[in-house]
Order: structure tokens, then sequence, then C-alpha cells
């Protein structure tokens, strides 16, 4: 049994669900074996539930790609996660040279208050955008903050750079902040806004 199903009333009491919609697709990666665990971590547990804040911030970003991308759409790869699944992937990763890609379990991961969000665009027919690596793609290229530099020596194309902008824009324009060496992940809060204050999943 995974902390989702042992911790469903806490779920459905304290964060927000959300569904597929004409501006939301759900592929939750952690629920497939197509992750870098290369296990069905989540058991098979395939809602995607955020903490409301997260959900207000994320309804406006659906009502302004709706307005002004109307052939778009968001595609979610991964939201809350229980802090004890936290703990397994930092297992994983520790001593490799991808642990910074992975947060403490002590004191937890955004995505561990459903402040956090994976994700990416696609088309309506379901083709996602070209952004230059794929989720958790471990790699310098995933970097936000070595973009430019990637832009200049040609590994990122002008597309794939005009991609991520787009979906940065329009996330972060309702206060969504993007992870520097994370293209696809955006935090809700900052952390000294969240912890302490709002529930954690364990
Ligand atoms: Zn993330």
């Amino acid at each position: 049994m995974t902390s989702f199903t042992k911790h469903i009333s806490f779920i459905e009491k304290n964060f927000a669900e959300l569904k597929p919609s004409t501006e939301v697709a759900l592929d939750l990666k952690y629920a497939t074996t197509d992750n870098f665990m290369k296990q069905n971590i989540y058991d098979g547990f395939n809602r995607c539930f955020v903490s409301p804040v997260t959900h207000l911030m994320f309804i406006k970003a659906c009502v302004e790609l709706r307005l002004f991308h109307p052939d778009l759409k968001f595609l979610i790869w991964d939201t809350l996660r229980p802090r004890s699944i936290q703990a397994q992937f930092y297992d994983h990763l520790k001593g490799t040279p991808f642990q910074n890609y992975v947060a403490n379990p002590n004191p937890g991961s955004l995505h561990n208050f459903g402040m956090a969000m994976d994700l990416t665009l696609q088309t309506k027919d379901g083709v996602p955008l070209d952004m230059g690596t794929g989720f958790d793609d471990f790699a310098d290229l995933s970097q936000p903050k070595l973009e430019n530099k990637f832009l200049a020596s040609g590994q990122l194309t002008q597309q794939q750079f005009d991609n991520r902008l787009l979906l940065r824009n329009v996330l972060e324009n309702q206060g969504f902040q993007v992870l520097e060496h994370e293209w696809w992940h955006f935090n809700a809060l900052p952390k000294d806004q969240v912890y302490g204050i709002f529930p954690i999943l364990d």
C-alpha cells in the first residue's frame, strides 16, 4: 500500500484534484514504469492533486492558455508526491552526480506539499512541444540557468528555447517559479512560505 492509498482521506480533505480537461492532459510518470526509477513507484495511483493555493494559480494559467494559445494544453507529469516516496528517490540518487535533482526528504520537496508541478506543453492533438530534453533528464541541457549558453552553442535550437520560454511565461505570469536546473519543475510558493505552514503528505 502506498502513502497515497493509506492517506487518501487526508489527501481529499487538504488538496485539490486536477482532472483532464480542454487545457489539461495527465501522464503521471511515477504511476508507470517510464521514469528514472524504472518502477511503478505510485503503484498505479494516477490521480493528480495539488494544494488549493497551487490549484488557484494553475487554473488562472489554464485561462491564459485558453485565451492566448488555444492550440495548446498542459501535460502534467507529477504534482503531489508523498515524502516517503521522496525518501526513496533521494536514497536512489544519493552519492551519484544526479543527487542535486532530488530534494532531501528532510525538510521535504515542495512536491510533498502539493506546491510543485512537473509539466510541459503539448498540442491539442497530443504532440508534446520539443523542449530539448525530456522529463527527469538529469543533464545540464535541462537547466534553465544554462539555456542562453546552450542556445549560443546550438545545443538548444531557437524553437526549443522559445518553447521553454512559452511554458515559463504562462506559469510565471501567475506567480509560479521555475527551478533553475529543471525546465519542467515549477514551484507555486517559495519554500519559506510553505514549510511549517502548509500540510505535508507523509
Ligand atoms: Zn518536480
